[in-house]
């Protein structure tokens, strides 16, 4: 379903992605591990067009959603329409504070839906099927009770659910996660885990960048570690965590033991 195929990345003068390359299957979750600054975030924000490669090409579902050798894909306007494959949910949720949990969900979709050519003729309808789905959504991450609160009315916690419910309610193709829970007390992290481990289960294709290696390890298909913005090594979770064939790898997974 995703296709990364030699993405570069450089800050003036610091390459910070280095010829990345990586292909992920639908319903498959990738974990992202590797020490802080090895390029983790920023290969997401590429992915998500929140930066632009130098160099490279994605593909999602066989379709060259950025190509840097081709500069249609790199027009605004496809850059937009290209966003809606992916879901990002940030380390610090990044809620509207002035707007319910259920507005939150509701937001993007509902900007989306003004540009229907049937908007102003079903107005009412569309609403309530949204809001309908953002309930739903709620309720699948336990939110229930917490419909109608405000962010600073919940926890980091509930917070970070209603961020997931919030990125679902676009059905992206594939669910971006950038450390979601390390901002999170570790009393509140359980939780967060627990629904993405159930969006798993359910067969969403999701790249996670975590610190949490038990998660990573655990929730899993595909690993990936990148150290000073390479890939030096991928593969299944048993391959990556019982065998690494590195040695940076290895001293790496030590720190967690
Ligand atoms: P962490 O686990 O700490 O979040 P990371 O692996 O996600 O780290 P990145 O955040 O991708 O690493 O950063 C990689 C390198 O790129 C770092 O050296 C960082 O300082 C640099 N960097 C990231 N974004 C920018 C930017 N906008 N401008 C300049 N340098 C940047």
């Amino acid at each position: 379903i995703l296709e990364a195929e030699h993405l570069c990345k450089s800050f003036g003068q610091t390459k910070v992605l280095k010829d990345i390359s990586f292909s992920l299957e639908e319903s498959q979750v990738l974990s992202i591990i590797g020490s802080s600054g090895s390029g983790k975030t920023t290969l997401l924000r590429c992915l998500n067009f929140l930066e632009q490669p130098d160099n490279g090409m994605i593909r999602v579902k066989d379709k060259t959603v950025f190509d840097a050798a081709n500069p249609t894909t790199m027009q605004e306007s496809e850059i937009r329409k290209n966003r809606l494959h992916f879901g990002l949910v940030f380390q610090s949720f990044n809620l509207f504070p002035q707007y319910t949990a259920l507005k939150n969900v509701m937001l993007a979709k509902e900007l989306l839906a003004k540009e229907r050519p049937d908007y102003k003729a079903r107005k009412k309808e569309i609403h309530d099927e949204i809001e309908a789905q953002a309930v739903s959504l709620l309720k699948q991450m336990g939110l229930s009770e917490r419909i109608n609160n405000y962010p600073h009315q919940l926890s980091g916690g509930q917070c970070q659910r209603v961020a997931i419910a919030r990125a679902l309610a676009m059905q992206p193709d594939i669910l971006c996660f950038d450390e979601p829970t390390s901002a999170l007390d570790p009393e509140l992290t359980g939780e967060v885990l627990k629904v993405i481990k159930e969006l798993a289960e359910t067969k969403t294709t999701m790249v996670i960048v975590t610190h949490e290696m038990a998660f990573a390890r655990d929730v899993a298909d595909q690993v990936i570690f990148m150290d000073d913005g390479y890939i030096l090594e991928q593969g299944d979770p048993y391959q990556v965590f019982e065998h690494p064939k590195e040695e940076r790898t290895r001293q790496f997974l030590s720190r967690f033991h």
